[in-house]
């Protein structure tokens, strides 16, 4: 399968150093909502959407304004998953499935833009995002990113597995859903092969390439602060940053692992 990465939102939160771990206190840094579009047989498939359309046209209304002061997004709309498409010559329509690595408003933005697309989730992230029982999933996932009722497809766990991982299978062999919760209950990495072997994206299961680093682990302060400040579950994402860890030790020449918000590691895949 061809798989292109691209950028759907490209956030500017401060400070470059805190968060990029390089360049000035003061300088906005650079986080990027890096997503697949994937030449399937049959359509394409998205994994995470980023900010769509609604989101640029009314950010107050969809994103809150608290996201929008924190982030910085710059919030264009040739930056939307629906753009990208469009730019590499499909339709809309052409998008038959997505698959959000977890339903936090900054993966999902670009539902809307593809009402008829079937949504894999992870069953427990979805009843997270419905139930929104805690302040924290409040402002986490905006029923306005929702309300067009997306066709939601709600994976559980089948106790398959995939290097090593529990997955479900979610759209033949070739795309798998791993769970790695603890950012959220039911967060996700997404396993997709392309024509060089296994990709894995994994959401928001960590921020920083340094911190699936199988020899010196590091964060940077912002992202490592951030990253506490908005677990469900420390402990289980803590334990799934070593899962992922092991697997770039282990198959990090079958596997490319990646992030959905590190700009080198989108870069790499430029
Ligand atoms: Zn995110």
């Amino acid at each position: 399968m061809k798989v292109h990465h691209v950028d759907c939102g490209t956030m500017c939160p401060v400070s470059a150093r805190l968060v990029n771990g390089r360049g000035g206190w003061f300088e906005p840094a650079t986080m990027v909502c890096h997503c697949l579009i994937v030449e399937a047989g049959d359509g394409l498939i998205l994994v995470d959407t980023g900010l769509g359309t609604a989101d640029v046209e009314d950010p107050r209304r969809r994103l809150g304004g608290a996201f929008k002061v924190a982030t910085r997004p710059k919030l264009l709309r040739e930056q939307t998953a629906l753009a990208h498409v469009e730019r590499l010559g499909f339709r809309r329509q052409d998008v038959r499935h997505i698959v959000p690595t977890h339903l936090d408003l900054d993966h999902v933005g670009g539902l809307s833009d593809f009402p008829d697309a079937s949504v894999h989730v992870f069953e427990p992230e979805l009843r997270a995002a419905t139930e929104r029982a805690t302040l924290q999933e409040r402002s986490r996932y905006r029923p306005a990113q929702l309300a067009h009722g997306p066709k939601w497809v709600p994976h559980a766990i089948e106790g398959d597995s995939w290097m090593g991982f529990d997955r479900v299978q979610v759209l033949g062999d070739d795309v798998a859903l791993v769970p790695v919760v603890g950012h959220t209950r039911g967060h996700c990495a997404v396993a997709v092969r392309d024509g060089h072997g296994w990709l894995l994206h994994a959401g928001d299961a960590y921020f920083f390439h340094g911190e699936v680093d199988p020899v010196s682990p590091r964060s940077t302060p912002g992202l490592a602060f951030f990253q506490r400040l908005v677990a469900m579950d420390d402990v289980a994402r803590r334990a799934n940053q070593v899962r992922l860890r092991e697997l770039v030790r282990d198959h990090g020449t079958d596997v490319r692992v990646f992030s959905a918000h590190d700009p080198v590691e989108l870069q790499a895949f430029a």
